[in-house]
């Protein structure tokens, strides 16, 4: 027999983090306490039911081989819940909240963590550039981070990729941080809330996932888009979201979409989505772009040319990031070769990314707009109406497919409701032609080649 029972159970302990793998190991064994032993029976006491459920469900027998293979009197393993065990570990962790506690079993400091570690310090208001497009979700965020008072909630961002949105949250998370440091601020991605969300029900877990988000004071959930269309999850987030609502916690979501056109998403959690503010992030306009530039380059040790910037804020128009992107690159490549920045060096370097922009203009979006500008249904383009005020436009659509995009001749007829090659090839002669004779016609088209080159 083992003189010491307890010094036992603190070997088989660590034997188990090899049996069973780091995340058990952390979440399940390491909480177990050496309660006593008994008439050949060992008894070992968990922190909650959860943690003795599971682990008397997965890991008994293994656990019982082990301590036989080294003491044959123990004969049987008994788990018993001690919530003063509990009790204690939890005070503890209040008391210092950063600190991760080894002993942990809590989802939630691993939020925490993630708080902690994602945060980009690039990412702050500051360093935000306020344009027409982006102005009420700036005011919104900021008005959120100052007030300590909830006005709306949530707060719901939303708008295209590479728009600023997980910037503003940032921006609100480091404001906090800095004047409340009091105020406990959880920021998700959507993908992290539901892995910790299932992981939580895998492990029974649910309650305590439940109640480790209770206590938060501002909870951001970003690309919330992930999370439509996963039904339990969706279920969950829309418990929590109304139990930190009830409270008057702040919170913030970001999504691709508004509420009301995102997909999969339950009825009642679209209309509490749309209870606050609503705010959205419109695509860049050229004032926009080449204030960001600008305020970019200022940050630089050698100057862009005027030209190189202007250049760049009209050329790439997809948005921010990839703008952010070749600003980077012209840089780089500069110091690299040791040469000056010129709009030679410009073209060249990003001959790749300014092609791509080119080939973002889609067929739908020139459709729209020439539809638009004519004053013709956006139906008649697919339409196989030869009238003359409806094919005239559908021809310029057409040939500012051609221009604009990289499709080719059979691509681009069937996206005019399945045209034949040869018709597109007529339209954009025609349009060519036309355009050398009528001036108006040909302003009319650089105009909308422009708008649309430009993302307007
Ligand atoms: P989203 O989350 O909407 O996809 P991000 O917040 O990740 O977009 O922004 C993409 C990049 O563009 C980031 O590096 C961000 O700092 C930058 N950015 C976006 N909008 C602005 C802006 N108004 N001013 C300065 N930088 C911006
Ligand atoms: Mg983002």
């Amino acid at each position: 027999m083992s003189a010491n029972m307890e010094d036992l159970w603190t070997r088989i302990q660590s034997q188990c983090l090899e049996a069973f793998g780091e995340s058990t190991y952390q979440n399940w064994i390491v909480p177990l306490r050496y309660k006593d032993f008994l008439t050949g029976r060992l008894v070992i006491a968990a922190p909650s039911r959860f943690v003795r459920d599971w682990v008397q469900k997965n890991c008994t027998q293994k656990i019982l081989n082990f301590l036989q293979e080294q003491d044959k009197t123990i004969l049987a393993l008994d788990f018993i819940v001690e919530a003063a065990l509990f009790e204690s570990q939890t005070s503890q962790k209040n008391v210092s909240r950063e600190t991760i506690s080894d002993d942990s079993t809590s989802l939630f400091d691993e939020g925490i963590e993630e708080v902690s570690s994602r945060l980009e310090p690039r990412y702050t208001f500051e360093a935000f550039v306020v344009g027409k497009p982006n102005e009420l979700a700036h005011a919104a965020a900021r008005r959120v981070a100052e007030e300590e008072k909830v006005t709306f909630n949530p707060l719901f961002l939303y708008g295209g990729v590479g728009l600023g949105k997980t910037h503003l949250m940032h921006a609100i998370a480091w404001h906090i941080r800095k004047n409340h440091p009091q105020r406990k601020v959880i920021y998700l991605s959507a993908e992290k809330f539901m892995y910790l969300f299932i992981r939580a029900l895998r492990f029974k877990n649910v309650m305590a996932f439940k109640e480790q988000f209770r206590s938060v004071d501002v909870l951001m959930i970003d690309d919330f888009q992930f999370i439509s269309g996963k039904d339990s999850t969706q279920e969950e987030f829309f418990h929590t979201f109304n139990a930190l609502v009830d409270q008057n916690r702040q919170i913030i979501i970001s999504a691709d979409k508004s509420p009301s056109d995102l997909e999969g998403l339950e009825e009642r959690m679209r209309s509490r989505l749309g209870w606050g503010l609503v705010a959205d992030i419109h695509p860049t306009t050229y004032e926009l772009r080449l204030g960001i530039l600008q305020s970019k380059a200022e940050q630089l040790e050698k100057p862009i040319p005027a030209r190189v910037l202007e250049f760049l804020a009209h050329k790439i128009t997809s948005n921010v990031r990839e703008l952010e992107g070749a600003l980077n690159r012209i840089v780089a490549h500069s110091m690299l070769v040791g040469r000056e920045i010129t709009l030679e060096s410009t073209t060249e370097v990003l001959r790749d990314v300014l092609r791509a922009n080119d080939r973002r203009v889609t067929i739908e979006d020139i459709q729209k707009k020439v539809s638009e500008h004519f004053n013709v249904r956006l139906t008649d383009m697919h339409s196989p109406k030869r009238l003359r005020s409806v094919a005239r436009p559908r021809q310029i659509a057409m040939y500012l497919a051609k221009q604009l995009t990289s499709y080719s001749l059979p691509d681009i007829g069937r996206k005019f409701g399945g045209r034949d090659h040869t018709t597109v090839m007529h339209a954009v002669k025609k349009i060519e032609e036309i355009q050398i004779k009528d001036t108006t016609l040909a302003e009319d088209i650089d105009l909308l080649k422009r708008m649309l080159q430009q993302g307007n």
